[in-house]
């Protein structure tokens, strides 16, 4: 491991405190060190207050901040005087703690500061940084690792055995270090959990967590413990997208609300997932405490999840009677998943925390496989886990965490995706909490959104074999479907039947009916295993109650369409799933109306744009926006018990009604 310093970097970043800002973005570049807000640094600052007195400030990482993206405002400042008389109680609990860490800041609109506030706090230097990292973790995780700590660093670091995070770890390391700490101390390694450096400047306090990170890695490396290769010859599964989407509906059902799972096949985790020897070595626990919340105590080996949760709800009882206070039981679904067909499955109530969990999870196969090199991988006892697993501070997150998006968890899928209708739909879905994915033959499509929640494949939805590998790429992402929005569609230019070829009349049916039979069919089979059930929503058109001259092909497809859909209807009710279609009219802020057709037409009729525009019964203008939001909202709770229906979004057409 080698510092990332640079001098001309540095330069940029005048002030103690922003010396911390940069070092700590350089802790969190390196992601063997630190991952998704994981460690903090922190560095104390004299300063001057408004009515003139001095005061020293520890200014330390606020929670929800990243060290890679961290900013001065990132930091909490609390007063190093109430800090250092909090140390001398005897005890604090973590809620009376976290009160006295808020008020007793200097700005009120600062972060929380990190729980490990008070041990930054008691420790004597200017500049600490504390990281979680994989090499040192791979050998504290280890029956005789205490022994190798000191054969690596001898009086460099003093260490620590473990404690949870919080007063009492602050209480132990004060007064731990003072008697194992010598002229030639720069550090503290908490077993089982990481690793502690400082240094009187942001750049001694960094370079010393490198170097001893550094001596870590050549310590796995002298011990063949450091390379990891993939396993010769590991065949890569082929996706199975049903198996996939199976194993979401367990999941869901077993935590209660669809869950996304996503799907890692590669070749470490594959090695890993086909490891003889996996069922043991991935049931010994989590490498650090502070992956516990995310990925929770165990993986699921396999795919059993009704036996997962029996384990689970063991565990949670067999501790809970041990515990002094009530705790509310967490759901007892898998969070990782390793399944010697699938490969490494992770799954979260959003698609970022499966992300992160995945993140987690691929840095703990790395402590599992080196410490296994180093004679046998061993984390902390389930007892200790689970009290990072039901902390208090983390019970009263979940108590405080708000009403889920109606569409959280759940996946969707939408066709003619990159304008009009269709892009207003996936901006409907994903803002109701939906993961997307969206096909479009245009290739805009795949720079639509720059989200982990959203897909966009350039996609022909009348190539089967297209359809298919999105549908597969969709599921690997995101672990199933959910919803169905058929949107892609042509309308060709006014031909009367006396002139319409059945070249013309072919292209039309084939994209607007045979392209959605084909893909209500690949879809069914995902549909049914949807966790609270499947929902189609078709966008039809006002021309299949109401048709006009000219667009024979046109109304004539989104007719059998819309016959199509009822048929569904019929048929998929047993499978709990719904369908519904809409018929939009005078839909003008799409693609294929630019301002010119547009007057054209309305001359045409001897009318006004405006005019033109809302000539419907309530006289108002149609958006794609207004299409979409009822297209969503029919795959919703208000529409639980509608199938087979045909909803116009016309304004009011005589014609029709
Ligand atoms: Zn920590």
């Amino acid at each position: 491991m080698q510092s990332l310093w640079r001098d001309d970097e540095a330069a940029d970043y005048r002030g103690d405190l922003a010396q911390r800002v940069y070092t700590s973005r350089l802790l969190g570049r390196d992601k063997s060190l630190v991952l998704h807000g994981g460690g903090n640094t922190s560095v104390k600052i004299r300063e001057r207050n408004l009515v003139g007195d001095e005061e020293d400030i520890l200014y330390v990482k606020g929670s929800g901040w990243d060290l890679e993206f961290i900013e001065e405002a990132g930091f909490s400042p609390v007063r190093m005087a109430h800090l250092l008389k909090l140390a001398k109680l005897k005890a604090l609990s973590d809620p009376q703690m976290v009160n006295e860490l808020v008020t007793h800041m200097t700005r009120a609109s600062a972060p929380a500061p990190s729980v490990e506030t008070i041990l930054h706090a008691l420790l004597p230097h200017k500049y600490v940084d504390h990281t979680h990292s994989d090499a040192v973790l791979a050998v504290t995780n280890t029956a005789d690792g205490p022994h190798r700590i000191t054969e690596i660093y001898g009086d460099k670091v003093a260490v620590i055995p473990y404690i949870m995070p919080g007063f009492d770890l602050a209480r132990l390391c004060a007064g731990l270090l003072p008697e194992q700490s010598g002229k030639n101390t720069i550090g503290m390694v908490l077993l089982n959990h990481g690793i502690f450096s400082f240094g009187a400047t942001a750049r001694e306090s960094y370079e010393r967590m490198i170097q001893l990170v550094d001596m870590a890695e050549r310590y796995l490396e002298k011990h063949r413990a450091w390379h990891l290769q993939p396993a010769a010859g590991a065949v890569p599964p082929t996706t199975q997208p049903a198996e996939i989407a199976a194993l979401r509906k367990s999941i869901s059902q077993c935590a209660g609300s669809p869950m996304i799972v996503a799907t890692l096949q590669n070749s470490r985790t594959l090695a890993f997932v086909r490891r003889a020897d996996v069922a043991t070595v991935s049931q010994q626990g989590p490498a650090t405490p502070d992956h516990v919340i995310r990925t929770k105590r165990l993986p699921m080996a396999g795919r059993d999840v009704e036996k997962y949760a029996q384990s689970y709800q063991a565990y949670f009882a067999q501790n809970t009677q041990q515990g002094k206070e009530p705790k509310t039981m967490l759901d007892a679904a898998p969070r990782v998943v390793l399944d010697a067909g699938l490969g490494l499955c992770t799954v979260g109530r959003t698609v970022k925390d499966a992300a992160i969990v995945a993140d987690l999870y691929t840095h703990t196969m790395d402590v599992i496989e080196r410490s296994t090199l180093l004679g046998g991988y061993k984390a902390l006892p389930a007892r200790d886990i689970f009290d990072v697993e039901y902390w208090d501070l983390e019970q009263a997150k979940l108590r405080k965490a708000g009403k889920p998006p109606l569409f959280a968890g759940e996946v969707a899928l939408v066709t003619g995706a990159a304008s009009g209708i269709g892009k207003a739909c996936v901006d409907a879905l994903l803002a109701r909490g939906a993961a997307v994915l969206g096909l479009d033959i245009d290739g805009k499509i795949t720079t639509l959104h720059k989200r982990q929640d959203f897909l966009g494949i350039r996609c022909d939805i009348t190539s089967r074999e297209a359809v298919i590998a999105a549908l597969a790429s969709a599921v690997c992402a995101y672990g199933g479907l959910d919803i169905l929005i058929l949107n892609a569609g042509v309308f060709p230019g006014g031909t009367k039947i006396s002139a319409l070829d059945d070249d013309a009349w072919r292209k039309v049916m084939g994209i607007n009916l045979d392209a959605n039979l084909m893909l209500m069919r690949e879809c069914h089979g995902l549909l049914k295993l949807a966790p609270r059930g499947g929902r189609v929503a078709v966008i039809g058109s006002k021309n299949v109650p109401a048709p006009g001259p000219g667009a024979a092909a046109y109304s004539a497809s989104k007719a059998a369409l819309t016959q199509l859909a009822r048929v569904a209807a019929l048929e998929w009710g047993a499978d709990n799933i719904r369908v519904n279609t809409l018929h939009p009219n005078a839909v003008f802020d799409t693609g294929i109306w630019s301002d010119e057709i547009l007057s054209s037409r309305a001359a045409h009729y001897g009318h006004s744009v405006e005019q033109y525009k809302k000539n419907n019964v309530l006289q108002t203008e149609i958006t794609s926006r207004d299409i979409a939001e009822l297209a969503a909202e029919t795959c919703g709770p208000l529409f639980a018990k509608t199938t087979g229906a045909q909803i116009p979004v016309d304004g009011g057409n005589e014609r029709v009604i």
